[in-house]
């Protein structure tokens, strides 16, 4: 049986709750992390925060009521020095988040909580959250620390998505356009330009990679985004439509309840 989206709220818990929780076998915390920065002439500045927190909470609604996890509040600003050129971005620097990170993540350790996803929706801080989570798991190891991506491993994508947008769309594009328009559709405008390195002719001042070099992969150029577009966006989020992003939530949600199922079913870690 699973159970509201409230009484998996860490933050609506009292003192003495908390402390019962924390001390359960697996007591497992959901941190979900997005960005205020721009995406594009249609998306609002909030679209990764809005999935990561909204997909968290749809899985954690469909996990059986006696598992033990709860999610914090959204980590809602995030790092996102890649937009800094478009207004309404905010950006943290790397350095106040791995202090902000470390430091919530050692005190939840030290309340005596076992597991802390990290439950992203931003690409431009993959790597971070990474370097994060293995530094937070040395100084805490009594706690496992796992910094996941909402997109990433997702293997029902390649079959909802053009290889196109598998590639190359980067950025408020078809899938992020479509996952908003079925989710909140007031909140998208109906400008909604093909834009970025790879759509563009070369005549319009942006630049292209080196021969051998990618923007992500295997070997990247830590772009900026005015490198590559004019309007924010990086690929083709004109054909963005209502039935995608219904059958991508479903495919989202699908995909981490199964994996949040194994890790609660799981005895990772051993300590
Ligand atoms: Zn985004």
């Amino acid at each position: 049986m699973s159970i509201s989206s409230d009484s998996r709220r860490l933050d609506y818990f009292t003192w003495e709750k908390a402390s019962e929780s924390a001390s359960q076998k697996g007591s497992t915390l959901v941190w979900p992390f997005g960005a205020i920065e721009q995406h594009g002439p249609h998306l609002p500045l909030i679209t990764d925060t809005f999935f990561a927190e909204n997909i968290v909470i749809e899985v954690l609604n469909r996990l059986p009521s006696t598992f033990p996890i709860w999610r914090l509040p959204s980590q809602v600003m995030g790092f996102s020095p890649e937009h800094a050129s478009f207004p309404g971005t905010i950006s943290l620097s790397a350095d106040v988040m791995l202090q902000l990170v470390s430091e919530i993540g050692e005190q939840l350790a030290a309340m005596g909580f076992k597991r802390l996803i990290f439950f992203n929706a931003h690409g431009g801080q993959i790597g971070l959250l990474q370097a994060i989570a293995r530094q937070l798991r040395v100084q805490c190891s009594s706690m496992a620390v796992l910094p996941c991506f909402l997109w990433n491993g997702v293997d029902e994508l390649k079959d909802l998505l053009p290889n196109s947008e598998v590639e190359e769309g980067l950025h408020a594009a078809l899938a992020e356009t479509s996952l908003m328009l079925h989710m909140k559709s007031e909140l998208v405008g109906s400008n909604r330009p093909k834009d970025g390195i790879f759509v563009n002719d070369k005549t319009n001042n942006i630049s292209n990679v080196p021969k051998g070099w990618s923007l992500e992969g295997a070997a990247p150029c830590a772009w900026l985004t005015k490198d590559l577009s004019h309007t924010g966006v990086i690929g083709d989020s004109s054909n963005a439509n209502t039935m995608l992003g219904k059958n991508l939530e479903k495919a989202l949600i699908e995909h981490w309840t199964g994996l949040f199922s194994n890790l609660m079913e799981s005895d990772w870690p051993l300590v």
